[in-house]
């Protein structure tokens, strides 16, 4: 399966990654750059 992490503020598609389920996550991409913490 595929999990997602896109962008909260700008809402793009950051990166794709292995997970045991789909699943989003929301974090900043390098052009909105607000390290958020993302607890999974
Ligand atoms: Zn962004």
């Amino acid at each position: 399966m595929m999990g997602t992490i896109v962008c909260q503020t700008c809402l793009n598609t950051i990166e794709h990654f292995e997970d045991e389920k789909v699943s989003v996550l929301f974090s900043n991409c390098c052009d909105c750059e607000d390290e958020v913490e993302i607890d999974d």
